[in-house]
């Protein structure tokens, strides 16, 4: 019987790589614009989209408004004229379209899948996530993702944890292990909902935040022995 019968995977840079996927749509994104890409626009967008996102993370801006807001502060930076609502829709649609999975994700979700009942849990855009879901060679052994979009809340918040314990039957605090390497979205809202986590951290990165971790991980393949 195994210790953690249900596994809650986060999905970006849990099982896939955002920043593979990110590169490639960011440069869509540019060609649409007017723009031509190179690492410095992108490290300039990224400014501006990781600070929405994180203000995003504390509730204080919606999704909607994140996904335009973060190429209109980019394009008024640079002092532009072009149109925020294309360069996201380019953006989300290339971003759905790239299926780029971390090391060993595809062999451990596999292995796992014969013994344990597989989630994702996801902070998302819900065309990007479900396309990107589907097109992946995980897609046959998830049950079922929780996208942050459909279902109106998102991690760390209880609403978002109250929503998955409702539709996974058999799901408890203890059986299950939430496993992902964000501090501020999968540990806060593990440690705030009493769920046991896993920390993915390859790049060894502090825990700053002072957070409980249950255990941490650099390599998918260590689960093995967790779960
Ligand atoms: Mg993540």
């Amino acid at each position: 019987m195994p210790r953690y019968p249900y596994l809650l995977f986060d999905a970006d840079d849990t099982l896939f790589s955002f920043p593979a996927a990110n590169r490639v749509a960011f440069a869509a994104a540019c060609a649409v614009s007017g723009l031509t890409f190179s690492d410095e626009l992108l490290a300039q967008y990224e400014v501006h989209n990781s600070a929405l996102w994180r203000q995003f993370d504390r509730g204080e801006v919606s999704k909607e408004f994140l996904v335009l807001e973060r190429f209109r502060r980019f394009f008024a930076e640079l002092g532009i004229d072009a149109d925020p609502r294309l360069a996201n829709d380019v953006h989300l649609t290339a971003l759905g379209n790239s299926a780029v999975l971390l090391p060993h994700a595809a062999e451990v979700v596999k292995t796992l899948a014969r013994t344990h009942r597989l989630f994702v849990v996801t902070n998302a855009v819900a065309r990007v996530q479900k396309s990107r879901l589907s097109q992946s060679e995980i897609a046959p052994y998830i049950e079922r993702a929780f996208i942050s979009e459909e279902i109106g809340a998102a991690k760390p918040k209880r609403t978002y944890f109250d929503y998955v314990f409702a539709h996974v039957d058999g799901i408890t605090r203890d059986n299950c292990l939430l496993v992902g390497d964000s501090l501020t979205s999968d540990i806060l809202g593990a440690n705030e909902y009493g769920l046991k986590c896993c920390w993915f951290n390859p790049d060894h990165a502090p825990n700053h935040a002072g957070l409980h971790v249950d255990y941490e991980i650099a390599d998918l393949r260590e689960l093995y022995d967790i779960v």
